[in-house]
């Protein structure tokens, strides 16, 4: 599917694959492992934690969002990618400028998405990288600070506390995918280091409480997540193992309303006032419940 621009895999003539036959075995198998390691590097990309923005509606915060995704395009290719997946993740998920995304990049847009953040990721990936994260929910110090929407006080996942940068990572571990690489907000690169200990972090602004920020500027952001991924890609070791099996979610709102509406999906359980909880089994189907009680339940 992706490999149309991909050099190394355009279908050889008849007249190749022939005189390839006469050529002493060693070389042969040298040049098709060369040709035949794809190594995808999966991008999702958040606004909050983008350099040079204090306002996710700032009329440039579009433009900022797509030159720091493409610095982390050029750095994959950089560190020795294959193909690269962007994935829209902010909002309406459709804030990536198509025009002026790096070609080499496919990018997956809009909403919604049953895989949110995560849609497209795959067991086959590389890696993971995350651009313009922010800290979880009731994180001060971090710019925009939630965990998937305003109705959130808290997520625990088997009782840690997680924001975006962490729902993501467990979901990427489940198919053993790394996480090789977040950029973002001092606390959500922190964060997101407590739980994968060895994550190259660029972090790029550093909120003063939680609406406002001390930045680097949009050129020296993308310069060093540029350097970073390019190191992060070029150092991938090993895959995580799997996380453990159940999940158990608890879901603390900000407010006893949409607790009240959630008590009533089958499996989850009312624990208080504002706290739902639920578990199952395969991570992926708790990402999408997760998703479903954090946005989509209307009172
Ligand atoms: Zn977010």
């Amino acid at each position: 599917m992706m490999r149309g621009w991909h050099p190394n895999v355009r279908r050889a003539s008849p007249v190749v694959t022939l005189s390839l036959a006469f050529l002493p075995l060693a070389a042969v198998v040298t040049d098709t492992s060369a040709a035949q390691s794809p190594r995808t590097i999966y991008i999702s990309a958040d606004m909050e934690g983008i350099a040079g923005l204090s306002d996710t509606q700032d009329a440039v915060g579009r433009r900022l969002m797509t030159l720091e995704v493409n610095a982390a395009v050029v750095g994959a290719f950089e560190g020795g990618a294959t193909s690269v997946v962007v994935n829209d993740a902010h909002g309406s998920h459709a804030n990536l400028l198509q025009e002026d995304l790096d070609p080499r990049a496919r990018l997956l847009r809009g909403s919604l998405k049953p895989y949110g953040m995560m849609q497209g990721l795959e067991a086959s990936h590389a890696g993971v990288v995350f651009i313009g994260y922010h800290g979880r929910a009731g994180s001060l110090g971090s710019f925009a600070a939630h965990t998937g929407s305003g109705r959130v006080a808290d997520l625990r996942v088997n009782g840690r506390s997680v924001g975006e940068g962490g729902m993501n990572l467990l979901y990427a571990a489940w198919y053993r995918v790394p996480v090789i690489f977040v950029s973002g907000d001092d606390v959500a690169v922190q964060q997101v280091r407590e739980m994968v200990p060895g994550v190259t972090g660029v972090p790029v602004k550093t909120g003063i409480w939680n609406s406002a920020v001390v930045t680097l500027s949009p050129d020296s952001a993308r310069a060093a997540i540029r350097r970073g991924v390019a190191d992060a890609v070029r150092e991938i070791a090993s895959r995580p193992q799997r996380p453990g099996s159940p999940f158990n979610v608890e879901l603390e709102y900000a407010s006893s309303l949409f607790a009240d509406i959630a008590e009533g999906i089958a499996g989850v359980e009312r624990r208080g006032p504002t706290t739902v909880a639920f578990s199952d089994n395969e991570y992926p189907a708790a990402y999408r419940m997760i998703r479903v009680l954090y946005k989509h339940l209307q009172p």
